[in-house]
C-alpha cells in the first residue's frame, strides 16, 4: 500500500509539472505572438479588369489581334501573380465575354449594361482596389510606351504613379509617360475606391505589337504591375488606402 501511495505521489508531481510547464509555455507564445503582431489590415481585394470582351473586342491591332483577347492573357497573368504575393483577388471577366445583363439587345444597350455591371462588381467588393486592363491605338506608328491612368478617388494618384514607374523601370526605361487622370472612362469615373487603366502598349506599333503578343513580354507586364501594387501598399503604415491621400 505504501508503494502504491509512493508511486501516486510520483504521478501527482509529474502532472503538476506537466501544467505548469505547458501553461508557461502558452503563455511565452502569447508574448511572442503579441510582439510580432501586425496592425488589423481590411483585407484589400484587387479586381482586375480585363477590358472590352464577347462581341465587344476593343481596339484591333496591326496584325488583326483583338484588344479584348490581349487584356484577358494579361489580365489573368497579373491575377495569379497578386495571389503569389499573397493579395487577394477577384476578375470581372475569366473568358472572352461581355458582361452585359439579359435584357440588353442592341450593341451600344450591351455595351452600356456591361459597364454598369463592372462598375457594380468593383462597388459590392470591400476593400476593392480596381485595375482594369486595355490596350492602346492610335492612327500614327510611331507612338508607343505603357501608360498608367488613375480614377479620381483617394489613393489611385499614389497608385497610378508607382505602377507607370515600375512599368518604366522594369519594360522601357525610355518610356517617359507620366500616369494621367482619366476624364473620360466611365469606369473611372463611377467607382469610389482607389483604381486604375493600364494602357498597355499600342496595338498601332509594329514591335510593341509584336511584344503585347508574346508571352514572355506579358509575364513582365504582368509582373510590373504586381510589384507596382505591391510596392503602393507597403509604402505606408496606414493599412486601408481608402484612407490614404499620400503624393495627392
Ligand atoms: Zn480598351
Amino acid at each position: 500500500m505504501q508503494f502504491f501511495k509512493k508511486y501516486a505521489y510520483v504521478y501527482l508531481l509529474v502532472l503538476i509539472l506537466v501544467w505548469a510547464c505547458s501553461s508557461l509555455v502558452s503563455e511565452s507564445v502569447t508574448v511572442v505572438s503579441t510582439a510580432f503582431e501586425t496592425p488589423t489590415v481590411p483585407p484589400i481585394t484587387v479586381v482586375v479588369d480585363p477590358g472590352h470582351g464577347g462581341e465587344d473586342g476593343g481596339a484591333v491591332s496591326c496584325s488583326g489581334v483583338t484588344e479584348s483577347g490581349l487584356n484577358l492573357q494579361i489580365g489573368t497573368r497579373l491575377k495569379d501573380l497578386l495571389l503569389f504575393l499573397g493579395i487577394q483577388t477577384r476578375m470581372t471577366r475569366e473568358t472572352d465575354i461581355s458582361l452585359h445583363s439579359p435584357g440588353a439587345e442592341t450593341i451600344s444597350e450591351k455595351k452600356v449594361s456591361d459597364l454598369k455591371n463592372r462598375v457594380q462588381l468593383v462597388q459590392n467588393t470591400e476593400h476593392a482596389i480596381l485595375v482594369s486592363i486595355h490596350q492602346n491605338y492610335f492612327t500614327e506608328e510611331k507612338y508607343s510606351g505603357a501608360q498608367v491612368f488613375y480614377a479620381p478617388t483617394p489613393g489611385s494618384t499614389a497608385l497610378a504613379r508607382t505602377v507607370q514607374n515600375t512599368l518604366r523601370s522594369s519594360l522601357d526605361p525610355l518610356n517617359h509617360r507620366e500616369a494621367k487622370e482619366s476624364l473620360t472612362v466611365y469606369l473611372m469615373k463611377k467607382i469610389t475606391c482607389p483604381g486604375i487603366l493600364v494602357e498597355c502598349g499600342f496595338l498601332s506599333n509594329v514591335r510593341e505589337e509584336q511584344n503585347l503578343r508574346s508571352s514572355a513580354y506579358q509575364k513582365q507586364l504582368a509582373c510590373a504591375i504586381a510589384g507596382g501594387m505591391q510596392a503602393y501598399l507597403t509604402q505606408t503604415s496606414d493599412p486601408d488606402p481608402h484612407e490614404r491621400e499620400v503624393y495627392e
